[in-house]
């Protein structure tokens, strides 16, 4: 059995991340980049954001609702202020269930309780509107899940590395963590994958702060990386604006 689970793991990974519930042609005609940070940590809303807005971008945030103000492994989570100030400066609020569950692991009710309470949380939050995107936690899904969440987002995220290009699932697409032990070289041929396939890339990660978290990075690493898309004049959008840019809907 221990060796017969990681390889049922890994091939059920293999065939849930094949398996397009939510299949967007593209459409775009020069690359894209969306910046998440998954959580999320106050030091994302306050020097993630400050970095970008510096560089006139915006991002995606994915809020689970019971992580606001909390203070996890010596990591301050958002406060309510943050989720208002980042909406209130056009960055995306997103869902990311309200208890942070690995959701594969929950029946059909209690995912649907989930979303529902946190689409509450962002509407009592933000001034944004009910969320359009959503990450799965731990980058956790399987085919039931992604058909579930799909039904009610047409923008789910994972965490399988790449770039979306051609025909993308919007029911599980593509991205790259940034994390301190990422280069800068590794982040930039996924730059050049994006313009060769002008493809939409995703980038996320978690806290930002000189000493980092295992999923976090410094902020000399976000900002560099994103004087690199401003040089070679990539646009960046939340995930929200970045999806009607790259697959309008009614084109397919
Ligand atoms: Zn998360």
């Amino acid at each position: 059995m221990a060796v017969w689970k990681p390889l049922r793991t890994r091939l059920s990974n293999h065939v849930v991340r094949r398996w397009i519930v939510n299949g967007r042609p593209s459409s775009a005609d020069s690359a894209l980049v969306s910046f998440c940070f998954d959580d999320f940590y106050h030091s994302a809303a306050q020097e993630g954001a400050a970095l970008l807005g510096g560089l006139a971008m915006q991002a995606t945030y994915f809020a689970a609702g019971a992580l606001m103000g909390r203070t996890l492994d010596g990591l301050e989570h958002f406060t309510r202020n943050d989720v208002a100030e980042l909406s209130a400066a056009g960055h995306e609020i997103g869902c990311h269930t309200f208890n942070h569950v690995r959701i594969p692991d929950c029946p059909a009710l209690q995912i649907e309780e989930e979303l529902a309470r946190n689409r509450t949380f962002i509407l009592e939050t933000s001034a944004a509107g009910p969320p359009t995107s959503f990450a799965y936690p731990f980058g956790a899904a399987d085919i039931r899940t992604k058909h579930l969440v799909s039904r009610q987002f047409g923008i789910c995220r994972g965490i399988d590395k790449g770039v979306n290009s051609g025909l993308a699932d919007f029911g599980q697409l593509r991205a790259v963590e940034i994390t301190e032990a990422q280069t800068f070289a590794d982040l930039c041929t996924y730059l050049d994958a994006a313009e060769a396939t002008k493809g939409w890339l995703v980038f996320f990660t978690h806290d930002v702060s000189a000493r980092p978290s295992e999923h976090g990075c410094r902020p000399d690493q976000l900002k560099a990386i994103a004087q690199e898309i401003r040089n070679r004049a990539i646009r960046v959008m939340p995930l929200c604006d970045a999806a009607a840019e790259f697959a309008p809907l009614g084109d397919s």
